[in-house]
């Protein structure tokens, strides 16, 4: 399970500070998927970024088990940081390197030996249906493809937590769908807690149990999709 709680970030620029986080608390059952939407600018990525742990709040805790993340520091936060696999937003994929390669990158920094760091590799190829393209490189594969790469490179280290930003944005409906179906096979198969971040509501109503809705950095609604979203 995640919980956040009581999330606050601010940034401070020439024009100002501004709150992107104020206040965001949310709790995500362990093995489901849960999406977050809202408006541009509701703080849905820096949300996101502090999830990951890639940006730290200025108050608040992240607890992931029970485990608070937020005031962790060096080795022990890039032990956290290894339990929750990340799709960054757009293409993300090292261009000079196979799907295969890609797939093996945090294995590599983890140190996983060659055989084992194969055999993994392989099951991940086959959990997102592209073991026939091992050997391709980015540019040989299509925007979907290389997004289920990118969601098979997240979940190399087997993360309990996956978070996707806005991992279907630059695709069509049809290659979507592709994406999502992997998703949903993480979950189903890995048992890893899913967090989307996403402006389309089919990717909520298709692939997701909760939805979280941001608004000026603060969660104006969270429930089950089925009672919060029509035509479900
Ligand atoms: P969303 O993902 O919902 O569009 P963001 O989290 O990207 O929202 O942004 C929330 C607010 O925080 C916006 O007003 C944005 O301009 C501001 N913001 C986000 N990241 C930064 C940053 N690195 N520096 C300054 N302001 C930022
Ligand atoms: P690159 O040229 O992109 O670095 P490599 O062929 O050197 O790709 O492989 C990088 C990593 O991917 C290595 O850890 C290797 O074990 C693994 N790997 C390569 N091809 C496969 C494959 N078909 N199945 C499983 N793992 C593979």
């Amino acid at each position: 399970m995640i919980t956040v709680d009581n999330l606050v970030k601010s940034f401070s620029s020439r024009a100002g500070s501004v709150r992107a986080l104020n206040g965001v608390s949310l709790e995500v059952q362990a093995g489901s998927v849960c999406g977050v939407v809202g408006p541009s600018g509701a703080g849905k990525s820096t949300l996101a970024r502090c999830i990951a742990l890639l940006e730290r709040p200025d108050s608040g805790a992240i607890r992931v088990d029970g485990t608070d993340l937020v005031s962790l520091d060096g080795s022990r936060l890039r032990a956290a940081r290894r339990q929750i696999g990340v799709v960054p937003q757009g293409d993300s994929l090292l261009r000079q390197r196979t799907a295969a390669g890609n797939i093996a990158l945090p294995l590599e920094s983890a140190g996983v030996d060659g055989p084992v760091r194969r055999k993994r590799v392989g099951e991940l190829l086959d959990l997102v249906g592209l073991t026939d393209k091992a050997a391709s490189y980015p540019d040989q594969l299509s925007g979907g493809q290389r997004q289920r790469v990118a969601v098979a490179r997240a979940l190399a280290a087997n993360p309990a937590v996956l978070l996707a930003d806005e991992p279907t944005s630059a695709l069509d409906p049809e290659t979507t769908g592709s994406v999502l179906t992997v998703l949903d096979r993480a979950r189903a198969e890995l048992g890893v807690t899913v967090l989307v971040v996403t402006h389309d509501m089919a990717v909520v109503r298709r692939i997701c149990d909760d939805v979280a809705v941001l608004e000026d950095g603060k969660v104006v609604e969270h429930g089950k999709v089925l009672d919060l979203v029509s035509d479900a």
